[in-house]
């Protein structure tokens, strides 16, 4: 695809109409294969991000949303599951266009939000409270999960649609009204997305999109005092300033951050799955993604032979134009995303790490930033090319001796977001599986996600809270106690019964 001549632009969604923002400025994006702007997004500022919270909170109150039933309103969210269906090619053509990810990639991406909501519209009418038993005589007490109102929901360029869905679709199932800042890098599909929200019967109000640089419209969204939760996935230090900013108004996070996640490879492990799971973990989206394998762990005596064949592998990669079929490759979506990796192949360098394959940039097209698949050997673990997250096509590989080893150095990161296992040995696999502190392990598989699935970090900078599965639901809920007296006469009103 080559950049269009003219800039298609795209405005802010409030209340149910597209409209521009208040600042009349717009900011270009642009396609990363070739480096050129393609569209114009609005610049959104504090007065954008308040008509969209407002336009939120009266639309959680509104009778068209709160009188909705829970199956009305699952039935809804699946009727969007539909509508997404239908405007697959769309979606997927401005996601791939705004972040150069692969056209092979993206399309069945697209697909398979849908089953999100499917999933949790039929999720929405199965949240139950409980009666509950207590000490005390005379009362029936109950409890009730009740939506916790307006969520804001921010999210980076890796994914876009994907990872707004991963919380849209829980907090609507919930019952929350929403405003969604996508990445300033790559707000277009979710502009585009917000259209079918009228078409598949939502209240205007419901969903609301502001688009903007994360340092005003993030920020003010973080800050309003009438969001109740922020759902948010990104990097770890504007993970961390959210948190912080979140405390002032006593908001709830969950907070979906990066990794430095060991893909491990044992002496028994079938090779050629290996290689293909290790391939998937790190250079599968140009490494741009949080789950990425950056870390190969090898056991001793396999080293040589299995990094070879990790080579043989990488020989034939096609890199390029992400809309062909036959790319495995596509470009880095952002310039200052290719300076942070670039940077990384300096430091591994410099650190002593061996580069056994790749290390440049291609130049492919005029403005369009590449990296060649890189592999460092002979990498320490406490070298900062295996404890920082680079976030793109780098694998560092580190050798170890035993389960013991594996282990150690496996947990040896502060991040805890996701780990495999190369092995024929179902103890072992147990063994590791309980032993490494990741939020997701695979075990002869690599990068796997599903809505039914908790996904999210373990402990420290990988993140707060889950996203997927049933439980999801409950980082938008909060539980009300109802007492209802069933004695005549109220007891001696000085005594808490
Ligand atoms: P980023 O943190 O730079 O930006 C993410 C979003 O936060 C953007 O919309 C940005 O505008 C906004 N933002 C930035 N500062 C803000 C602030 N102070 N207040 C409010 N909003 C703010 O991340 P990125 O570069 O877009 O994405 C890459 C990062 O995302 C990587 O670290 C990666 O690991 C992480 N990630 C995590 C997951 C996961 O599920 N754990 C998935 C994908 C990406």
């Amino acid at each position: 695809m080559q950049a269009q001549s003219k800039l298609e632009k795209f405005d802010n969604y409030i209340n149910g109409k597209l409209c521009q923002p208040s600042s009349g400025k717009y900011f270009e994006s642009e396609y990363p294969y070739t480096g050129l702007p393609w569209a114009l997004i609005a610049q959104s500022n504090k007065e954008d991000v308040n008509k969209a919270v407002y336009a939120a909170k009266d639309a959680f109150t509104s009778p068209e949303w709160a009188d909705l039933s829970p199956t009305a309103r699952g039935k809804l969210l699946r009727k969007l599951g539909d509508t997404i269906v239908a405007n697959v090619d769309r979606l997927a053509k401005i996601e791939m266009t705004d972040n150069g990810k692969l056209a092979t990639e993206v399309i069945p991406q697209v697909k398979y939000i849908a089953e999100y909501f499917y999933y949790y519209g039929g999720l929405a009418d199965k949240i139950q409270g409980e009666v509950i038993p207590t000490d005390k005589t005379g009362v029936f007490t109950y409890t009730k999960h009740e939506p916790k109102g307006v969520v804001g929901i921010i999210t980076p360029w890796n994914s876009p649609l994907a990872l707004t869905t991963w919380k849209l679709a829980p907090a609507l199932a919930a019952g929350c009204t929403v405003v969604i800042k996508p990445s300033e890098y790559t707000s277009a599909s979710m502009i585009e997305f917000a259209s079918l929200f009228e078409e598949a019967g939502f209240p205007p109000g419901v969903v609301n999109v502001v688009c903007g640089p994360g340092a005003e419209a993030g920020k003010s969204l973080v800050e309003h005092e009438l969001v109740a939760h922020i759902g948010f996935t990104g990097g770890e230090d504007s993970g961390r300033a959210i948190y912080q900013a979140a405390a002032a108004t006593f908001k709830t996070v969950t907070l979906e951050l990066g990794g430095k996640s060991p893909n491990i490879v044992f002496n028994d492990a079938d090779m050629e799955q290996a290689v293909k799971g290790v391939v998937s973990g790190i250079f599968a989206a140009a490494g741009q993604t949080c789950i990425a394998g950056s870390r190969l762990l090898v056991q001793d005596d396999i080293h040589d032979q299995f990094v070879d064949r990790l080579v043989d592998f990488l020989e034939d990669v096609k890199i390029g134009d992400p809309s062909l079929s036959s790319t495995q490759i596509g470009p880095i979506a952002t310039r200052p995303q290719f300076d942070k990796i670039m940077s990384y192949i300096d430091i591994a360098r410099n650190e002593g790490a061996v580069c056994r394959f790749g290390g440049k940039q291609l130049n492919l097209t005029e403005n369009g930033c590449f990296v060649e698949p890189t592999i460092f050997t002979e990498v320490d673990n406490d070298m900062r090319i295996a404890q920082e997250e680079v976030f793109g096509p780098v694998l560092s590989v580190i050798r170890f001796k035993d389960e013991e080893d594996a282990i150690k150095i496996a947990n040896g990161t502060r991040f805890g977001l996701a780990a495999g296992v190369w092995t024929k040995s179902l103890k072992r696999a147990m063994i590791m599986s309980d032993k490494l502190r990741a939020g997701t392990v695979w075990v002869n598989n690599y990068r796997a996600t599903s809505f039914t699935s908790p996904f999210g970090g373990y402990t420290g900078p990988s993140g707060i809270g889950r996203e997927s599965g049933i439980h999801a639901i409950e980082e938008y809920l909060t539980t009300k106690c109802v007492w209802i007296s069933t004695d005549l006469e109220v007891p001696n009103p000085f005594i808490r019964r």
